[in-house]
């Protein structure tokens, strides 16, 4: 047998025992869509890996909860979320799950709600009573919302991690950095290609028209699972056969037939917006790059059209 000294024994456990109390696990990080995972992995970067539970190709709007999910959510410290008006299935499942902190982004202090019918926008007032279902849901698609709620996360975890202050404080200072080279980027993208009015699938990006000041001529339908109603699709019809050239957006989680029957023989092109990042690998500058890509899909997508204009006349 081989013979160990005490000494170097003792130290070697002492060591151990010393990396064991000082780095105590990290929280696990849950959020409940891709966009809002990528604001939390800008935030907890070189902490923790967050994780995410919708899975890719299932909308928010519709997803019912799986026995995958509930482990996920019973495991998880901190859970982040949109709201019952978007992800309707979870209210439920977080009264079960006591043991994690959850915040529901629509109803941080600061964070800006659009009402649900076009137009009108109101500043949410901490406290504020009011139904969820009279705000649109899609908040996370604005770089000011985004800076709303990676400073709500920061703070949050900051609450259960004392630990890693500095090292969320630091991701913080670098995300909101990392907005404003976004915007400023944006907004020359979108100088260049003019603000031709477009149109979209499901009416989820009021958000960031009125960031960039982009022009949504109409949606087909508010709800994305649901046939949008016959009235509705002729009127829509009208709308396109006086745009002219024009965008349509479609989303890579639905393929609707009737978006090729009401475009056929008018000169529009067909982009694609994925308003749930579903191809952005969540990691450092990711919830930047969805954005830019949204933009540029956008703006590709208007000056084709141009293009195709001036080839015409
Ligand atoms: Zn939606």
């Amino acid at each position: 047998m081989q013979f160990v000294p005490v000494k170097q024994l003792l130290i070697a456990l002492l060591l151990m025992a010393v990396s064991f109390f000082a780095s105590a696990e990290p929280p696990k990080v849950l959020a409940s869509i891709k966009p809002l995972q990528l604001i939390a992995q800008a935030v907890t970067e070189g902490v923790t890996d967050t994780d995410v539970l919708l899975p890719p190709g299932s909308s928010p709007h519709s997803h019912s909860l799986k026995p995958s999910d509930a482990h996920k959510l019973r495991s998880a410290d901190v859970i982040f979320w949109v709201g019952p008006a978007m992800e309707s299935f979870l209210p439920k499942m977080l009264t079960s799950t006591k043991r994690a902190k959850a915040v529901s982004m629509m109803d941080i202090q600061g964070i800006r709600l659009r009402s649900s019918e076009e137009g009108e926008h109101h500043i949410h007032e901490h406290g504020e009573h009011h139904d969820h279902g009279d705000y649109d849901p899609h908040i996370w698609l604005s770089t000011d919302n985004a800076r709303v709620i990676a400073r709500e996360m920061a703070r949050v975890l900051i609450s259960v991690d004392k630990e890693n202050q500095t090292l969320y404080q630091n991701n913080l200072e670098q995300f909101l950095m990392s907005m404003d080279q976004t915007d400023t980027r944006n907004c020359e993208k979108i100088e260049q290609s003019g603000k031709t009015p477009f149109f979209v699938f499901h009416n989820a990006y009021g958000y960031l028209q009125e960031q960039y000041g982009l022009e949504v001529a109409g949606y087909f339908t508010k709800n994305p699972e649901l046939q949008p109603g016959a009235r509705h699709l002729v009127s829509l019809k009208g709308q396109l056969d006086k745009a002219g050239a024009t965008c349509i957006f479609r989303e890579p989680q639905f393929q609707p037939a009737y978006i090729e029957r009401l475009t056929e023989g008018l000169s529009v092109r067909v982009g694609v917006l994925d308003p749930l990042a579903e191809n952005i690998k969540s990691g450092p500058g990711s919830y930047a790059k969805f954005i830019n890509q949204l933009v540029d899909n956008i703006t590709s997508c208007i000056q084709g059209t141009v293009k195709k204009n001036d080839k015409l006349s």
